[in-house]
């Protein structure tokens, strides 16, 4: 009896040894980080669904971690539900993750997302080709030199956009034009939300999100939270000219770029 239960807590060991295994190979992990990343079993945006379109199939950048998968659709729905809008989703990751050959310094460990402000009037009525999707470049939405938004082509439906984006507890940070934030913190200022919206050049024709790193991934490396930021209205002016211009980028020579981890070279090498 005794060598019957030992032999049936060895079976027992063994099989939830191998399930943890399997699991290991088959859920989706975000490791490294955001700028120097990859992911294992990336899942595939569908390039339709309520609420949202998936624009430049051709690249290959809707892969993502499970968790982002779902953050776009959730998002979505709510989109497409209260506010009649309809999203365009541009970069998220490749396939394997890791640097992409141009632009992008992040989108790295499949928890990025670039959506476009553009509420575009032909994507709102039907599916647009893929040709269609291919060749759609995001409008600005500030006037040419950045020096205010143009009220054509924004509105208080992309300020409730932002704000559902920023209400779903998962993101970490949410990227836009100094000039949008400007707006944002003369329109709700003092309001939670705002915290997460983070100044950066361009992003004048996107936003764009970026969640924290989900549970499950352990070697995912998170970013540091700002110290003593509030809602982020008071560091704004140092963005700023004083003719109110978004002041000109500056040269970041000497940062060194970071190492990919070992495992990330395994899976973009499909050694794994
Ligand atoms: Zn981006």
């Amino acid at each position: 009896m005794k060598i019957i239960f030992r032999s049936l807590t060895f079976l027992l060991f063994i099989f939830t040894a191998g399930l943890a295994v399997a699991d290991q190979y088959n859920s989706t992990k975000s490791i490294g980080a955001y700028t120097a990343g990859c992911i294992r079993n990336a899942a595939a945006l569908p390039k339709d669904g309520t609420g949202y379109q998936v624009i430049r199939l051709g690249r290959g950048r809707f892969f993502a971690h499970t968790e982002t998968i779902d953050y776009i659709t959730t998002l979505s729905e709510k989109v497409n539900e209260e506010l009649g809008g309809l999203l365009l989703i541009a970069d998220i990751s490749q396939q394997t993750g890791g640097p992409m050959p141009d632009d992008h310094s992040s989108h790295q460990i499949g928890l990025d997302a670039d959506i476009l402000f553009w509420q575009h009037p032909v994507a709102k009525k039907r599916s647009l080709t893929v040709k269609e999707r291919q060749y759609i470049n995001p409008q600005s939405v500030l006037f040419p030199g950045e020096y205010g938004i143009d009220p054509n082509k924004w509105s208080t439906t992309q300020e409730q956009i932002l704000m559902l984006a920023a209400s779903d507890p998962r993101v970490d940070r949410i990227f836009i034009n100094p000039v949008i934030k400007r707006e944002l913190c003369t329109n709700y200022s003092g309001q939670d939300w705002l915290a997460k919206m983070r100044p950066w050049y361009g992003h004048d024709g996107h936003f764009h999100v970026r969640l924290k790193c989900p549970n499950g991934s352990a070697s995912c490396e998170a970013q540091a939270p700002l110290a003593n930021y509030g809602d982020g209205c008071d560091e704004l002016v140092t963005w700023f000219r004083e003719d109110g211009t978004v002041k000109t980028r500056r040269k970041s020579g000497t940062s060194v770029q970071k190492r990919l981890p070992d495992e990330c070279i395994a899976i973009m090498n499909g050694k794994y």
